[in-house]
Formats: C-alpha cells, sequence, structure tokens
C-alpha cells in the first residue's frame, strides 16, 4: 500500500486541450499547483496559459512530445511536481510509463501498473472477467491463432462477427465480418492493420451483437479495495464505434438492470485487484442480457454526465485515491439527481465523411445559463492543430429530468457560435431534435444503419 500523503504540493499534466485544462482547473480548486506539458503546436494554448508553470517538451508530433516519456519525466523531475496526471489518450493507460513514474519516485495517477498491465489485454481481461462468472460478449477464449481457428469459433457461435485487435481503442481495430469467405479474405488483412495501428498482431472474436446499447459502468476503488459505483452512462450514439453523444442516466434500463451492472462492476473490479478510477464497459440487448465488453482503466471524456448527476467531481477523487486517502463519500452518499447529457463538438464536417477539420477559430460564443456547463480550450484565434484528436469543446446540460436536459442542450446549441472552422454542432441539433432520440430507443448501430441523412 502505498504511503498516505495529505495532498499533493503539484502536480504535472502530460496531456492536452480540454482535458489537460480539467486537471488544471481541480489542482486550483485543490490548493495544489498544476504544471502543463506542451508541445510546439500547443504553445499558444488555454491549459498552458493557465497552468501554474508550462513547459515545452518537443515537436507537434505525439511521439515527440505526448508520447515522449523521457522528456515527460524530465519536466517532472525539474518542476518538483510528485504527480502525474495523463488525463484519457496518450499515455492514460500505459503500464511501462506507469511504470517509469513510479522508478522515478513519481506517483502516476491512475491505477498502479501492474492493474493496467492486467486490464490492457482485452483478450485477457474478457477471459478473467469470464472466470469470474461475468457475462462476456460470446466468443473466443483467448486470441485466434490461424484462420482455421477463427472459422470455426465464428461457426459455433454464428455470423455475423467482430474480430477485434486486443491492443485495440478509440473504436479502432474492430471489423464486421458476416460470412466464413469474408473472414477467410479478411484474416490476414486485420493482423496486418492490428500490426502496424496498434503494434501488436493479437486477434480475437465475439459475436457482434445487434441492436445493443453501450452502457458503462463509474467506477472507483481505494487503496483498501473498497469499490463504489457512481451509476452508468448510456454512449449508444456513435459513428464508426466512436461516442458522440452521452447520457446519465440510461434512458432505458429498469431499476433492477441498473442495479445489476453496478453490482457486477463493482464485485469485479474487487475481486480482480482494480485500484483507482475506471470504467466497465457492457453492451445491453432489449431483454435486458448484459454483456462485458471492456475496461477502461483511466478518466473518460464523458466523466461530466457523471459529475452532473452526482455532483461529485471526479477529478479531485482521482488525485485523492493517488495519495492513498480514502474517496470523500460513501456509497450511502451517491444520489443520482436529475438526468445530463454530453454533446461532443468537433472540428469535422459531416458533410465530408467526418473528416477532421484544422484551422484558426474566428469567433467563439460559449453558451451559458442554467445546467450548461462547458469543457472547452477554445478562444477566439485559437489555431486547431492538425496532429491531435478533433474534439474541440464538451457541453455538457443537466435538467431535472431528460426533457429538460435536451431543451437545454438545444438552448446551448443554438447559442453557441464557433465560426472560422467547421463543427459536427447541426448534426448534434438533428440528433437531439429526431424522434428516434427523443425515444430513448436508440441502440448503437442507429447511426451507420440509417446514414446521418436519416437524422432528421
Ligand atoms: P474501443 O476500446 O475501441 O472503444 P469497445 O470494445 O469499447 O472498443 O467497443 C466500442 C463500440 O464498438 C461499442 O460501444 C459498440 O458499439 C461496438 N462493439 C464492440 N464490440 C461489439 C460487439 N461484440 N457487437 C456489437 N458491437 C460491438
Amino acid at each position: 500500500m502505498r504511503r498516505p500523503l495529505l495532498s499533493f504540493d503539484k502536480v504535472l499534466i502530460a496531456n492536452r486541450g480540454e482535458i489537460a485544462l480539467r486537471v488544471v482547473r481541480a489542482c486550483r480548486e485543490m490548493g495544489i499547483a498544476s504544471v502543463v506539458v506542451y508541445s510546439e503546436a500547443d504553445a499558444h494554448s488555454l491549459p498552458v496559459h493557465l497552468a501554474d508553470e508550462a513547459i515545452c517538451i518537443g515537436g507537434p508530433a505525439p511521439r515527440d512530445s505526448y508520447l515522449n516519456i523521457p522528456a515527460i519525466i524530465s519536466a517532472a523531475l525539474i518542476s518538483g511536481a510528485q504527480a502525474i496526471h495523463p488525463g484519457y489518450g496518450f499515455l492514460s493507460e500505459d503500464f511501462d510509463f506507469a511504470e517509469v513514474c513510479k522508478e522515478h519516485g513519481l506517483v502516476f495517477i491512475g491505477p498502479p501498473p501492474e492493474v493496467l498491465q492486467r486490464f490492457h489485454d482485452k483478450s485477457e481481461t474478457r477471459g478473467a472477467l469470464r472466470d469470474i462468472g461475468v457475462p462476456v460478449v460470446p466468443g473466443s477464449e483467448g486470441l485466434l491463432r490461424t484462420a482455421s481457428e477463427a472459422l470455426r469459433v465464428a461457426e459455433a457461435i454464428g455470423y455475423p462477427i467482430m474480430l477485434k485487435a486486443r491492443a485495440g481503442g478509440g473504436g479502432r481495430g474492430m471489423r464486421r465480418v458476416s460470412s466464413p469467405s469474408e473472414l477467410q479474405r479478411m484474416w490476414e488483412q486485420a493482423r496486418a492493420e492490428a500490426r502496424s495501428s496498434f503494434g501488436d498482431e493479437g486477434i480475437y472474436l465475439e459475436k457482434n451483437l445487434e441492436g445493443v446499447r453501450h452502457i458503462e459502468a463509474q467506477i472507483l476503488v481505494d487503496d483498501a479495495g473498497a469499490a463504489v459505483c457512481l451509476g452508468e452512462r448510456d454512449c449508444s450514439i456513435q459513428r464508426r464505434h466512436q461516442k458522440i453523444l452521452e447520457e446519465a442516466p440510461s434512458p432505458t434500463l429498469s431499476e433492477e438492470l441498473r442495479r445489476s451492472i453496478a453490482r457486477t462492476a463493482t464485485d469485479a473490479a474487487a475481486e480482480l485487484g482494480y485500484r483507482g478510477l475506471g470504467t466497465f464497459e457492457f453492451l445491453v440487448d432489449r431483454s435486458g442480457n448484459f454483456y462485458f465488453i471492456e475496461v477502461n482503466a483511466r478518466l473518460q471524456v464523458e466523466h461530466t454526465v457523471t459529475e452532473c448527476i452526482t455532483g461529485i467531481d471526479l477529478v479531485k477523487e482521482q488525485l485523492r485515491l493517488a495519495t492513498g486517502e480514502p474517496l470523500s463519500f460513501s456509497p450511502e452518499q451517491v444520489w443520482i439527481n436529475g438526468h445530463a447529457i454530453e454533446c461532443r463538438i468537433n472540428a469535422e464536417d459531416p458533410a465530408n465523411n467526418f473528416a477532421p477539420m484544422a484551422g484558426t477559430v474566428q469567433t467563439y460564443l460559449a453558451p451559458s445559463g442554467p445546467g450548461i456547463r462547458i469543457d472547452s480550450h477554445l478562444f477566439p484565434g485559437y489555431e486547431v492543430p492538425a496532429y491531435y484528436d478533433s474534439l474541440l469543446a464538451k457541453v455538457i446540460a443537466w435538467g431535472r429530468d431528460r426533457a429538460e436536459a435536451i431543451a437545454r442542450m438545444q438552448r446551448a446549441l443554438d447559442e453557441l457560435t464557433i465560426t472560422g472552422i467547421v463543427t459536427n454542432v447541426a448534426f448534434h441539433k438533428r440528433v437531439l431534435g429526431s424522434d428516434i432520440f427523443r425515444s430513448g430507443e436508440v441502440t448503437t448501430h442507429l447511426l451507420d444503419m440509417l446514414g446521418v441523412e436519416a437524422i432528421a
């Protein structure tokens, strides 16, 4: 067990954009000095401006800066930071990085390296959860070695199936396959792609579940192994397996199912020795069966909706847990209040197959008023670099119920003005105004199946 510190004096933030800003804000509220590391492309960015200290660590390409472990560790040691918050993406689930932090006497704000390693391999994680009795999507037991093995497993569970890279993430490394001949054709291609994208050709297979919702449980586990679930998020509005709008609580789960998913996540976390903040992800079918898909051992983009309905600041809890302190609340003090929705505003062009856009923001007017929260690093004159993901802003709306949250979100998106760069704001407005979204009966394949144009 780590020796409890009461709090950190100084934390380094190894990330950029809105999430770097989010962590700077949590540190400021806790009286912790913040150090932001940044690439040359982010020199004129809001986290760099608002942090207590900022250190340039390299060129724009991620491998030269946000993935440059020696440069990040040097910056931490030179600045006298005691801990590193990795945000999401980049090094946030990298067990080597967590290990290097430890070797240098720095606290990695996230699960310990051995926990990250255990949950890194999606195929092994599936096996571990299945072994303790958690329902997983039917599929292969471990990695597949040959195309004929894949064909045998697929035959047994039935098509369509999904080939998945064990090291995949962010909606990448997944392929739907609907017949044996397609599987035969795709096999080598899927392996080659996994090798080039993730440096690992390990592939496993799952049944492709149709008509399901993506439901994830937010958990926190302290150093003593006490696990708490802060309810679920529904992230069924996706495009190509990437989340674009999330809400909490899920509009369709029964109380019984909600409790059952929460209990499954906390029991599994406790049994498998999980530590810190994390998310257990499931697919849920119409009959209320749920199947585990993966663990995200980090803060997620959509953590905000959970914060809105619980009133608990997840980044502060993460910082607290990393010092070895217990959580600031007990499970009995968790109250779910109202409904929250998050829209990811991306620099991308829906009319051009959602191609990412770089450019300079001319005007930026953020919405405000009752129930609205904006997490964004935008400002007029901000140059959106082409090197990173396309997230510009998260608009989060809270209401006493779902209808009020939707109405507030629509009002906020009407107020939001971003010019100089193409965004997906109009697309979000169409989703929010559609009957299918308002009915709450959305499934993960909706947008891909109907086509974006169908949301009208
Ligand atoms: P990633 O780590 O890349 O986000 P996930 O395993 O979390 O990958 O899956 C992302 C999304 O892909 C899910 O929310 C779901 O929409 C879809 N998906 C994943 N596995 C399956 C499956 N077996 N059947 C149907 N859809 C799936």
